[in-house]
């Protein structure tokens, strides 16, 4: 301001007071006024001019520092405080002016900024890759996304760097031109194979940063083993009942046939034929329950059920069963309060953990049930649960699963060896129903299994009510 006021300011007042100045010293050339006079009259119009202009120059300065405070200033900076004082010459409206369109100015950018904030936060959380394209169809941005998919650093690259799929580059190659988007599928091999629709479409106007062309890849991974794994299940479903259906058909014409009249064959035939009905009956029962349990899976159980009567009954409905190959099967339940749960679908967990290990065990052993208090403490599957949690676990001496096998147990139709699970009238669905309702309890399972002595599946659930003697219980469990 000093610097305006000082250059400007003395230029005014000598330009302002000249023509009064030669006019008194004119008077005084002539005679008609005393030098004195004139000189004094020279000042005091001096002084006078100085007295109306210096107001306005302040003024004017004080505008011009506004109005460069408001350049500085950031869009959430509080506005500058506006000029103060009047000028003799301007307007007031001026100084209102002003300072309205400084505010509105001010909000705009607030606006702009916050749109720009809410963009940017969009684009970051988009969980699908984004990728800007430039009309040389190198990446002019990308979202976060896009950079761990690919590794980062992808600014300025050009497409063909990080995607090489030619139907791709072709249509990234037109959308830049300005032709119409498109849709390619393609595969991304890398530790895992991925499948992705990727969509390229210009833009219908280039955006400022050089813009014109937007490609967004949308991951169809699980949506495709999604649909490989339903058209297995429909091919081993059908698998599954075609052969004992070949079975059936190949012994009605033998009955019909050759053997009309051989009553000994008739009667091993009925044996088999029946064997067979009920194979094909028990896969029928295994896939209509799964089907109803997949589909009430998202709505958790709210009545609650006892596990000492559930254990107890499903056990003594599988003792003879288990007799006949010699395995006693122990129970160790101490007094447990009642789980969240429908009493049906956990006897039907149970039923088929211990069928499995009655099955699965070795002849003369023992398998041992065993319910308890899970302790988060030291137990990650209780943890997982995050409340109170009792463990039953279903332990037998058979001859165990190879770790390989552990992780794809609970699949439909996964069997390790799929003719001994036949021949001990298995569906290879047992474990694929355990998995669901379990799921649909909120619990969890876990198998341990250690080849040639045995294996230990553990269900987690969680407790229906607060549990008074829960302390007392963790003590004597732990
Ligand atoms: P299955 O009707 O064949 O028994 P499941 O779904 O119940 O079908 O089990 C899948 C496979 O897991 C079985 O075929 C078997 O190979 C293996 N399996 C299940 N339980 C046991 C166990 N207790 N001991 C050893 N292997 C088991």
């Amino acid at each position: 301001m000093k610097s305006t006021l000082r250059r400007r300011l003395p230029v005014a007042v000598i330009l302002l007071s000249a023509p009064g100045a030669l006019a008194l010293g004119g008077l005084a050339a002539l005679g008609h006024l005393a030098a004195e006079w004139a000189l004094a009259g020279v000042a005091l119009v001096v002084v006078a001019v100085f007295a109306i202009l210096y107001p306005h120059f302040a003024h004017v300065e004080a505008l011009r520092r506004y109005i460069e405070a408001l350049r500085s200033a950031g869009a959430s900076d509080p506005l500058p405080k506006p000029p103060s004082g009047r000028s003799p010459v301007l307007a007031p409206e001026l100084d209102e002016t002003v300072v309205e369109t400084a505010r509105e100015r001010q909000r705009r950018r607030r606006e702009l900024e916050a749109a720009i904030t809410g963009n940017e936060t969009i684009l970051s959380n988009l969980p699908d890759p984004l990728i800007m394209l430039d009309r040389g169809r190198r990446i002019v941005r990308a979202n976060p996304a896009a950079e761990s998919l690919f590794g980062g650093n992808l600014m300025g690259r050009d497409l063909i760097s990080i995607l090489r799929n030619p139907n791709l580059l072709s249509a990234a190659d037109a959308a830049v031109a300005g032709e119409d988007g498109q849709v390619v599928e393609f595969a991304l091999h890398g530790e895992i194979e991925r499948e992705f629709s990727a969509r390229v479409v210009p833009l219908t106007t280039p955006a400022l940063d050089g813009t014109v062309a937007i490609l967004s890849l949308h991951d169809l991974t699980a949506a495709r083993q999604a649909e490989r794994m339903r058209a297995d299940f429909v091919a081993n479903a059908s698998h599954e009942l075609r052969t004992p259906l070949s079975s059936l058909i190949g012994f009605i014409e033998t009955l019909r046939g050759p053997a009309r009249e051989d009553g000994e064959a008739q009667e091993r035939f009925l044996v088999i034929m029946h064997d067979q009905s009920m194979r094909m009956a028990r896969l029928v029962d295994d896939l209509l329950s799964l089907s109803r349990i997949e589909m009430q899976e998202h709505t958790p159980p709210t009545g609650s059920a006892s596990l000492q009567r559930t254990l107890e009954s499903v056990a003594r409905g599988l003792e003879l069963k288990a007799r006949a190959r010699g395995i006693r099967i122990e129970l160790s339940l101490p007094d447990l309060p009642p789980v969240v749960g429908e009493q049906d679908e956990l006897a039907q967990v149970f039923q088929n953990l211990i069928d499995n290990a009655v099955k699965y065990g070795r002849t003369d052993s023992r398998v041992v049930v065993a319910a308890r208090l899970a302790d988060p403490a030291s137990d990650p599957a209780a943890r997982r649960i995050a409340r109170p949690t009792a463990a039953i676990s279903v332990t037998d001496s058979g001859d165990g699963i190879p770790r390989e096998h552990l992780p794809r147990l609970t699949e439909r139709f996964y069997r390790i060896n799929t003719a001994r699970s036949r021949e001990l009238g298995g569906t290879g669905l047992g474990l694929a129903i355990v998995k669901h309702i379990v799921n649909r309890h909120r619990g969890q399972l876990t198998v341990d299994s250690e080849t040639g002595r045995g294996s230990v599946f553990t269900v987690y659930l969680p407790l229906a009510e607060p549990y008074e003697g829960l302390d007392d219980m963790a003590r004597k469990a732990g």
